[in-house]
């Protein structure tokens, strides 16, 4: 026998001794040791499926063996929440944000995983703009801005020199005050900031707390902006973005909404980010299936997770166990029971009711309706804003926040004309009479209630020749605030068992990209906390 081979058998025949070894580690213990950590996700929108993606990631990355089998049930049949689409004569080749439409330079998880994932970014230019100006701002009797729509250079300084004479230095201050402002937020991505268990600690350390407890109103007069720049241009932004007065939302957010630089959308949709998340993932995906129940076994400390329609018939429905729940969606609106009841569950927050409708038409917006000369051009997109010096309560008063104009379908497949997609948000459903004068087509008035009230569905086709309405909870009333819903809502907050928390950073910032960030935030502390054994 050669000396290797001799060698060989004799570690072997000590490994098999070892083997039979009674202090060697049983059987059972080694499986267990070896078994995922199963963590159940509640949500697939942008929370809930980017915990899911960051939680494959960062345990992929650790140095050191950590498994995790992951389940995300979804209430509805689509990945993507608020992000989501409709189909314009339900036509697939025509999809039309209906939720999140836009994010910005300033998100790097949407940005880079945009872009890992292959997908097709647009800037958020209209197409076929028809107006000579591309948006306007009305306060309800009058455009106090307009911006060209030429892509001429000169145009473009001109609008420059417009701001400035017409509003001196608030612009720059206010854009200046913006980059400082993102700047310290994107500290919340990395260390020592990231990963954090407090939101509010992670707010100080950022040096983002001393925007919060002040309104976007307060926060620039302190700053030396102008009251008509406040008024005109950042107002009609904090109405467009999140159907808030500039003495309403907070100081941060009134900043948020300045934030535009670089603005873009994915070429059929933004839910795609987070369809290739949890795919890329390697989740379970439980698609309709409406979380209801959410039950903590005193013995085996697992959480049973029961959707609506579970019965005993059906074993593929039956309560499973986890040791980790993420609850990704707003805790007001999920309607879970958690038993045992949880010890202090995030408090009631007013979230905005926002009507949502798209519509296309062969009209275009009327010059009457802004009470222009017939021949006038009428901006692309109005945004709105109060006269200055109305008080923030009157935030309807102008029946909608925004009319927008998406783009023209040309004539052929669906309609004989050029059709323009049209977007509006309201604080109310659209009135079939708003919508007549608005786009200056003939409104049949009978003085009895029911012809007040009618809606968008009573108008003929050949006026509106195709619509869509949702009502959304569209995002909190971002009234000024210092702290938050807690993160860990059960289970020991340096444990990764228990359950986790993500739409509190809603109060704080609420966009696509902060509901990313809380998912990998949470994510990242659960790996942490499994590595940490
Ligand atoms: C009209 C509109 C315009 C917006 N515009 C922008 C924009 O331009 N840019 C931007 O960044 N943000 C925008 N936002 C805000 C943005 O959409 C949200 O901040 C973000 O999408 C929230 O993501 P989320 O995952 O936290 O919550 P959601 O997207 O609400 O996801 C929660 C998910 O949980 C599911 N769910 C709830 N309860 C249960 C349950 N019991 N069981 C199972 N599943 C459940 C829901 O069906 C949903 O899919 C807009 C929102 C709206 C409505």
């Amino acid at each position: 026998m050669s000396p290797l081979r001799s060698l060989i058998l004799l570690l072997l025949h000590i490994s098999l001794l070892a083997g039979a070894d009674d202090s060697q580690i049983p059987l059972a213990q080694t499986i267990s040791i070896r078994q995922p950590h199963r963590v159940a996700i509640i949500g697939g929108g942008a929370a809930g499926t980017s915990a899911a993606y960051h939680l494959r990631k960062f345990a992929n990355e650790s140095s050191v063996d950590v498994r995790i089998d992951i389940a995300l049930f979804e209430a509805s049949a689509r990945i993507g929440g608020r992000t989501t689409t409709v189909d314009v004569f339900d036509d697939d080749g025509l999809p039309a944000e209906l939720g999140a439409s836009i994010f910005v330079k300033a998100n790097p998880i949407l940005c880079n995983s945009s872009l890992d994932f292959g997908l097709d970014l647009k800037g958020f230019a209209e197409k076929n703009i028809r107006s000579d100006f591309e948006w306007g701002i009305w306060d309800g009797t009058k455009f106090v801005f307009k911006q060209n729509a030429s892509e001429s250079r000169w145009l473009g300084y001109w609008d420059v020199i417009k701001l400035i004479w017409k509003y001196g230095t608030s612009p720059i201050k206010v854009q200046r005050l913006t980059q400082a402002m993102i700047a310290q937020f994107l500290k919340m991505y990395q260390e020592p900031v990231f990963p954090f268990k407090v939101l509010q600690e992670a707010v100080e350390q950022a040096e983002l707390m001393p925007f919060m407890p002040l309104t976007g109103q307060e926060l620039m007069r302190e700053k030396g902006v102008s009251e008509r720049f406040a008024n005109d241009i950042i107002q009609a932004s904090t109405r467009v973005n999140y159907a808030q007065n500039l003495a309403q939302i907070h100081g941060l957010e009134s900043l948020v909404c300045m934030a535009t630089d670089g603005a873009m959308a994915v070429e059929g949709g933004n839910w795609q980010i987070f369809d290739q998340m949890a795919k890329r993932a390697d989740v379970t995906i439980h698609r309709s299936s409406l979380v209801t129940t959410v039950m903590r076994d005193q013995d085996s400390d697992k959480y049973g997770v029961q959707v609506e329609g579970d019965h005993e018939e059906n074993p593929k429905l039956q309560p499973e166990d986890f040791d980790t729940v993420i609850l990704a969606a707003p805790y007001q609106f999920a309607n879970i029971s958690f038993t045992p009841l949880l010890p202090s569950p995030p408090e009631r927050i007013d979230y905005v009711s926002l009507h949502v409708t798209l519509f296309t038409s062969p009209h275009s917006l009327s010059p009457a309706f802004f009470g222009l000369e017939d021949q006038s051009q009428v901006p692309s997109s109005v945004f709105t804003t109060l006269p200055l010096g109305l008080s923030g309560e009157h935030h309807d008063q102008h029946k909608f926040f925004s009319v927008s104009t998406l783009r023209t379908i040309p004539p052929g497949k669906h309609s004989d004309k050029p059709q323009h997609l049209y977007k509006i948000f309201s604080s109310q459903p659209l009135k079939a009479r708003l919508l007549a004068e608005l786009y200056g087509f003939p409104f049949f008035y009978q003085s009895d209630e029911s012809s007040t009230e009618a809606g968008i569905s009573t108008i003929d086709k050949e006026y509106i020749s195709w619509y869509h309405e949702k009502v959304w909870h569209s995002y909190p009333y971002e009234i000024p605030r210092t702290t938050f819903a807690d993160i860990k809502l059960a289970g020991d907050s340096s444990s990764p068992k228990g359950i986790w928390y993500t739409s509190g950073i809603e109060s704080f910032i609420s966009t696509m990209e902060t509901s990313a960030l809380m998912g990998r935030n949470v994510a990242k502390l659960i790996v942490e906390g499994l590595q940490n054994g």
